[in-house]
């Protein structure tokens, strides 16, 4: 079964990269990527998963009721073939790098891993078997069915897990005939969902690295920034709210630059001189100034000028620190263009 999500992931892939060739998409909003995705990719990628979809990291974790971190499940959700292939997309529709967090793409994309949005398809296909079996139907699915059922094998069980933590009423409404449980997939699937917000919400809120994220970012759902054309405004509004660019707190955070707070600090605003700066932070009461998002938007005196184009009301914004109120649609427009003249000339070399 892994080997067959395997495949199917590696059709994905070509099928993506035809339609790339067809379809300039960096020309179009990214919501509209999506709607594309949706309606050519996903039919190609869900092939079959009526019956695969129970082997996959993400019904298993459910069924299994695991006592695990949040992070740690999102992780092994993200871990299916198929979710690979949807997280790699959204990524390069958002245009930040594979070593992103999955967590802010998930929730400004306003998209469930693919598991969820599939299960319906299975527990529509287990309830036509259900109704077959009911029949006595002479069709060979039937007896597979049976096969299942009688043998408690893994398609089975984990339907009725299914049912038994989303949908236990509908144990309750077949427990007198004693027929096999017929979940109601529409609501098992928006229970789902349910389930996983929950988890998103906790794993991004213990996430670190998405301090600035978590100032932004009130609720799951699609963002308006992704709803605007400009790929290249676009990518730089994800860049600084999923801290997947290249300012020196991030750059300054891996590897052999974690030795010093040097490598984190703003060098326009701090001494250029790596001694003197790692003998400061050694002071009592020392701050050394980090490069950081909100630095970038409202602190470093390099950028006077380009703040000095903002109207009054993103001024306000910005002195009052309400970072999230920036991304609002009313704002948005404005802060696309204020966000990519930001990134255009603190990397003045760099492609954006
Ligand atoms: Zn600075």
């Amino acid at each position: 079964m892994k080997l067959n999500q395997e495949q199917l992931r590696i059709k994905g892939l070509r099928a993506y990269f035809s339609l790339k060739k067809t379809v300039d998409l960096s020309s179009i909003s990214k919501e509209a990527v999506l709607k594309l995705f949706d309606a050519l990719i996903l039919p190609v990628v869900s092939y079959g998963s009526q019956v695969w979809l129970p082997y996959t990291n993400i019904l298993s974790n459910i069924c299994q009721k695991k006592t695990q971190s949040d992070k740690d499940t999102l992780s092994q959700l993200a871990n299916d073939s198929i979710e690979r292939l949807h997280l790699s997309l959204l990524k390069w529709t958002t245009g930040v790098n594979k070593r992103t967090s999955n967590i802010p793409i998930w929730g400004d994309t306003g998209r469930y891993p693919l598991g969820i949005q599939l299960s319906k398809l299975f527990l529509d296909f287990h309830n036509r078997l259900v109704l077959l079996d009911r029949k006595n139907s002479p069709q060979i699915v039937r007896h597979a069915f049976v096969e299942q059922r009688n043998l408690e094998l893994t398609w089975f069980r984990t339907s009725r897990a299914l049912t038994d933590a989303f949908d236990p009423g509908a144990i309750k409404r077949t427990i007198v005939s004693k027929n096999v449980p017929m979940p109601n997939s529409q609501l098992v699937r928006s229970r789902m969902r349910n389930w996983f917000q929950e988890k998103w919400e906790k794993a991004r809120l213990e996430n670190k690295k998405l301090t600035f994220y978590n100032e932004v970012k009130s609720s799951f759902g699609l963002e308006p920034y992704l709803s605007l054309p400009n790929h290249k405004k676009t990518r730089c509004t994800t860049w600084l709210r999923t801290s997947s660019h290249k300012l020196n707190i991030e750059t300054g955070r891996y590897g052999w630059k974690n030795s010093s707070i040097f490598y984190r600090a703003c060098h326009f605003c701090c001494s250029s001189d790596r001694i003197t700066i790692d003998l400061l932070n050694e002071l009592p009461f020392s701050d050394i100034i980090k490069e950081d998002e909100v630095h970038l938007l409202k602190e470093c005196p390099v950028y006077k000028e380009i703040r000095q184009r903002n109207s009054t009301d993103l001024h306000n914004i910005l002195t009052n620190s309400q970072f999230s109120k920036l991304f609002h649609e009313d704002y948005i427009l404005e802060t696309r263009n204020f966000v990519y003249n930001l990134f255009r000339e603190r990397f003045p070399k760099s492609k954006l």
